[in-house]
């Protein structure tokens, strides 16, 4: 019973463009009508039509300790009371900085911004300025936010300048982004032999926009040989896997030391915050200690930060969540894929830390091109079904499942058996 969100997206649709603010939440890859939120507590969503959800998705990743925690929304209270916004230093900005600073040996500095599409934004206009150059590389489906040099398709091939992946974006910002395969070395030297005039290689070390597809670590190994052969600088883009697939991202996976790393969502606990940070002598070139000019009204919002300070803490304070996190990750997709074994459905999964990915698929998934050859199709219908009994995963099958700390064995168990009822019902 969707009759209340029916009737509330239709008057979205006459006041904001395709009734949402963002437009995955429109559910056009899957149908039906996306339900309205009135509320969540912990594990759970609950609609406008009183329709309860385990919800999967948690705000595409920032609550890892689930819906209304309460020491987030104390922290949050707290600080509202003393002001909103001041436009001005505060004391938890530092409190913050310090906290993420200390994870990292190749973090020094760190600025704050009010979302992931900033930082990334920011962090490659600093690495742009710092090594004097303009051409970026980037790889087909790894999402780094809706900035313009980065709204880039891949034309023809892979290994190619760069196509605007959106109206709007000029040519000759984008000519500027060229395109490699994830997992693809040879992709990147090519796009190295292209052009003499790359500033940086940005990557989600661990991909969580094109469902979710780690990087295998001799290519990551790779891309630092390639980025030190050519004086370029390796970004790391932690927006989703920062402080959710290990308190140290995919740094807590792989050996491979990044020059900059940016974050998001889990950093502002459920508010708008990213982040950039990077070695002392690269965030020297930042404004107002440099020349590269980068600034915000609201960056390092003090509710935001208490936010983020709080939900930093606490993970930093119980590292073992992660485990425990990953363990219940584990235990629904190793059940899911049972349950597709036997009704003979093709389904590839993967885990990292408190993030989960599945595709209806018959061979493992490196790259977009193998997640795109998904069944998109069986995966609409599968949601639809989901969502019927009360389990909401992400509205694609490009994105990446989140596991809260509240979303607990039981609660797994639960929807393992809604997963097996679905099936039934599908194949
Ligand atoms: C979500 C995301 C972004 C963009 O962050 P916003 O806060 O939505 O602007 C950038 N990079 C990655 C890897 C993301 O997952």
């Amino acid at each position: 019973m969707l009759e209340r969100s029916k009737a509330a997206y239709e008057e979205a649709l006459r006041y904001i463009p395709g009734g949402v603010d963002s437009p995955v939440r429109a559910f056009k890859s899957v149908g039906g009508v996306p339900p309205f939120i009135e509320r969540g507590e912990g594990a759970y969503l609950y609609d406008i039509d009183g329709n309860r959800y385990i919800d999967y998705v948690q705000s595409w990743g920032p609550l890892i300790f689930g819906h209304a925690d309460k020491e987030t929304l104390d922290a949050v209270c707290e600080q509202a009371q003393k002001g909103l916004s001041f436009g001005a230093p505060t004391l938890l900005e530092t409190e913050l900085a310090k906290e993420i600073v200390e994870l990292f040996d190749n973090i020094d500095k760190i600025r704050f911004v009010s979302s992931g599409t900033e930082a990334v934004m920011s962090a490659i206009r600093l690495a742009r300025g710092y090594t004097g150059r303009d051409d970026i590389i980037k790889f087909e489906g790894c999402y780094h936010g809706h900035s313009d040099s980065l709204l880039v398709s891949a034309g023809s091939g892979a290994a190619t300048f760069g196509n605007p992946s959106s109206p709007g974006v000029p040519a000759d910002f984008t000519k500027h982004t060229l395109l490699a395969r994830y997992n693809d070395l040879e992709s990147v030297k090519r796009c190295f032999e292209a052009s003499a005039n790359i500033a940086c290689v940005i990557i989600e070390p661990i991909a969580g926009n094109m469902g979710l597809v780690p990087a295998e670590e001799e290519f990551l190994q790779g891309l630092r040989k390639l980025c030190d052969e050519h004086g370029a600088l390796l970004i790391f883009d932690e927006v989703m896997s920062g402080f959710r697939a290990s308190l140290r991202g995919a740094q807590g996976y792989t050996d491979v030391v990044p020059d900059m790393v940016t974050f998001g969502k889990v950093i502002g606990g459920g508010m708008p915050v990213g982040a950039f940070g990077a070695r002392a002598e690269i965030m020297a070139h930042l404004s107002p200690e440099g020349p590269v000019y980068q600034a915000g009204t609201l960056s390092g919002n003090p509710v935001a930060m208490a936010a983020g300070l709080s939900v930093i803490r606490r993970l930093k304070a119980n590292p073992k969540i992660f485990e425990i996190l990953e363990a219940r990750a584990k235990g629904l997709v190793g059940g899911f894929k049972k349950i597709a074994d036997a009704h003979g459905v093709p389904l590839q999964v993967e885990v990292r830390g408190s993030m989960f990915g599945f595709f209806f698929n018959e061979n493992p998934v490196k790259n977009f091109d193998d997640a795109k050859r998904s069944d998109l199709e069986f995966f609409a219908r599968f949601h639809q079904e989901m969502i019927k009994r009360g389990v909401y995963f992400a509205c694609s099958q490009f994105e990446a499942g989140f596991i809260c700390e509240p979303l607990d064995e039981k609660l797994i168990d639960e929807t393992l058996e809604k997963i097996e009822e679905a099936m039934k019902k599908l194949v």
